[in-house]
């Protein structure tokens, strides 16, 4: 009687733990694998998977926005913004997204508030995160960097010293919009500036319009991003950018 009173202690022990066992192997998953990628050595160098668009070489992934050849300049493995020469796109172009771009406002500080280091990065040409030298510069606060121009001021001013290089890294997501050309959903976007988080997952009211109020019109589900002439040397250097 003992025997068989230990035999069903051991048994129902058994089961128990087969059981454990089991409800912790229903949770797993196995598939699918995310690919290897490798991500370089520092959180600045392009993944192997990210589309180089400025290698600090030559203007082959860009082109004014009126389909014309790019007139900033080049130096320093760096372009910069030339006085009316125009703002520049990619020739690709991206929607749902993840960028890296640095960039650099002039270290000879002229002007003050939105005339000190302007420039800006349009995601699809329409949804601009400003650049501006905002180290010590008074300006509305939803339009100093690192802003989503007159829409979000950032979480906090993260800027570097005017002639110092300063990061953006972006996770932008496109607005989808329904077929009879109705908003299905909005655009958003999470900004950290030089690895602070600066714009945690905030959703856009719509293009960026400096009158008014900004409103979505239908477009395409992939865009070229565009890099703002404001008519101040600001460079940029080292953008990458992959597709999500
Ligand atoms: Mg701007």
């Amino acid at each position: 009687m003992k025997t068989n009173l230990l035999l069903f202690c051991v048994l129902s022990l058994a089961t128990r733990v087969a059981a454990q066992q089991d409800l912790s192997a229903i949770s797993r998953i196995w598939h699918p694998v995310p690919p290897v990628i490798d991500p370089g050595k520092t959180a600045a160098d392009a993944p192997s998977d990210a589309v180089i668009l400025f290698n600090g070489k030559d203007f082959s992934n860009w082109e004014k926005t009126n389909g014309e050849k790019v007139k900033w300049s080049l130096a320093d493995n760096a372009m910069t913004d030339v006085k009316d020469a125009g703002d520049i796109r990619t020739k690709k172009g991206f929607g749902d997204c993840q960028l890296h771009i640095e960039w650099r406002t002039p270290g000879e500080v002229k002007g003050e508030g939105q005339g000190r280091g302007n420039s800006g990065i349009f995601f699809m040409g329409r949804y601009e995160l400003q650049v501006l030298d905002s180290y010590k510069n008074s300006t509305y606060v939803n339009g100093q960097a690192g802003s989503m121009y007159k829409q979000h001021i950032p979480l906090v001013n993260a800027c570097r010293p005017p002639g110092e290089w300063q990061s953006y890294d972006v996770i932008f997501t496109a607005p989808r919009f329904n077929k009879d050309s109705s908003l299905q959903t909005p655009a958003r976007i999470t900004v950290l500036q030089n690895g602070v988080l600066i714009q945690n997952n905030v959703t856009l009211w719509g293009n960026t319009v400096n009158e008014g109020i900004p409103q979505y019109i239908k477009h395409a589900d992939k865009l070229p991003l565009v890099l703002q002439d404001h008519g101040d040397p600001v460079s940029y250097r080292n953008i990458w950018i992959r597709e999500l």
